[in-house]
């Protein structure tokens, strides 16, 4: 029987790796969902039975993890906005790090129950360093991702008063950082020697709580995405230490995978943002928080004008952003653009920013909702070579990533590479302000000569906008 339980969890792994393998490109994505859900359905079922035995499953404790589980998924899922995605997804990388790191805690508590449990020599050690880096990493990506959270959403609401959240991070910070590290490294190794002695857990969970905190706490602007990603795969981290501890193949296993393809993806992410790692970290880019008043002002044009602008133009550039997320005009994007294609027999792509909107691919799933031919989605590095030759680059609700502040070598958005919207022969920017973006920094493209603003929400202006084309 205990043969079944391994080819269960083999069976499990296998369907992880080719769903992950699906999800690498959009066309075949939710069949990689599909296969990752059935792989953790598979491995859950082997679970309940590798418990069955060795000894009998509590059933009435996972009935009860399940039902309330179940509840609270049905409830979030229900309630979130779409904008609120990104928030969602960077609190359920805590949930999972916490959850992991609770397992390894009940994992040692079982010690002080039974003290014949207690492995000796080698295991002992590589147990108690597990268990101690399991509680690192698991409950730093707990307070983390609060703060993560937070930071996304631009501040927390106290009895009604909206408090902003902070971005703060003195150069001392980092040797702060550095000292919480070491401490936790002597409490592993003091636990060692004394597997039954719990304040060392709880040393360890206390700074460690702390230090997601002060990780996370100096970040802010533009550098936000890489700490998401790295939050993502910590979790998995966590999971992976804790499938040591408990000896479970499917939990290491999966964990590596989570670990390792959110790994991957911080360093796409910082590639994109122009940083390494240990810059994002260490030194602070992400600005004060504060957002520059502005001071400048610009006329608006009408959907009319734009239009009639349009009519003749032979390439047009549209670059999204999160202000299409919030208004959900994908559906009028994508109608606006088989109008045109239709109409005036005009060429249409789209320029996708690594980190545009609030989550990785966040563009890319949104337009694949619409219908938008996936060929047409042009990664920024190949289509900024096109903008020279671009007659009309429409830009709606994108602002950082498009914003040529970022050349400059200073300020939140430093170094971080942009859509060279601003190259295009004229520039049609579709957002309901001249206010800035999430990194808080004022925008030239605005107020160049050959920029027409078109204030409003996304989708009432795209409406406006395709109203305006069907009459010409
Ligand atoms: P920005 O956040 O820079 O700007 C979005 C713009 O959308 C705002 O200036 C806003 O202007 C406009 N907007 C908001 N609501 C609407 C609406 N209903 N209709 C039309 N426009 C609207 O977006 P970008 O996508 O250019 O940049 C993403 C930023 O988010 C980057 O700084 C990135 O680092 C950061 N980030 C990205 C993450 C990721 O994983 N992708 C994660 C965390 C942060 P107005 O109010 O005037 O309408």
């Amino acid at each position: 029987m205990e043969d079944w339980v391994s080819i269960g969890y083999l069976f499990s792994a296998a369907l992880f790796i080719f769903g992950l393998k699906k999800l690498g490109h959009p066309r075949t994505a939710p069949f990689g969902n599909q296969l990752g859900a059935l792989g953790m359905l598979v491995a859950v079922v082997t679970t309940i039975l590798s418990m069955q035995l060795a000894g009998g499953a509590e059933w009435i404790l996972i009935g009860a993890g399940l039902v309330i589980g179940s509840l609270i998924g049905y409830w979030l899922a229900v309630k979130v906005e779409m904008t609120g995605m990104p928030e969602l997804v960077a609190m359920f990388n805590g949930f999972g790090g916490a959850a992991s790191a609770l397992v390894a805690l009940s994992e040692i508590w079982k010690y002080l129950e039974n003290a014949d449990t207690i492995p000796t020599g080698l295991e002992l050690t590589v147990t108690m360093v597990a268990a101690g880096l399991s509680a690192l990493v698991g409950w730093m990506t707990l307070t983390g991702s609060m703060l993560a959270m937070y930071k996304l959403k631009g501040g927390i609401s106290v009895f009604g008063k909206w408090i902003k959240t902070p971005t703060w991070g003195p150069s001392w910070l980092n040797g702060v950082k550095v000292l919480l590290m070491l401490s936790v490294g002597v409490l592993i190794y003091l636990s060692i020697g004394e597997p039954t002695n719990t304040d060392y857990m709880w040393g360890i969970i206390g700074i460690s709580c702390i230090l997601g905190i002060v990780l996370v706490l100096p970040i802010g602007g533009a550098d936000m995405p890489v700490v998401v990603s790295l939050l993502n795969s910590l979790s998995g981290i966590a999971a992976a230490f804790t499938g040591f501890i408990i000896g479970n193949s499917v939990l290491i296993i999966a964990g590596s995978l989570v670990g390792a393809s959110g790994l991957i993806l911080t360093f796409i992410m910082c590639k994109a943002m122009n940083r390494t790692l240990l810059d994002v970290l260490f030194k602070s880019f992400g600005g004060s928080g504060e957002k520059a008043s502005l001071t400048r002002t610009k006329v608006g044009s009408d959907a009319d004008e734009v239009a009639m602008m349009i009519d003749g133009a032979q390439k047009v550039i549209i670059v999204p952003g999160y202000g299409m997320a919030v208004s959900q005009c994908q559906h009028q994007v994508k109608e606006f653009a088989d109008l045109i294609t239709e109409k005036f027999d005009t060429e249409v792509k789209y320029a996708i920013h690594p980190v545009a909107g609030r989550m990785p691919g966040h563009m890319n799933v949104l337009l694949a909702e619409a219908n938008v031919p996936y060929e047409q989605l042009i990664e920024m590095d190949e289509i900024n070579g096109e903008f020279p030759d671009c007659d009309v680059a429409v830009v709606i609700g994108a602002n950082d990533t498009t914003n040529p502040a970022a050349r400059s070598g200073e300020g939140p958005l430093a170094g971080m590479p942009i859509i060279d919207a601003d190259m295009a022969r004229t520039v049609v920017i579709i957002k309901r302000s001249l206010s800035v973006g999430y990194a808080g920094v004022d925008n030239d493209l605005f107020y160049m000569d050959k920029t027409m603003m078109l204030f409003g929400d996304g989708k009432a202006m795209m409406s406006q906008l395709n109203t305006a084309i069907k009459e010409i």
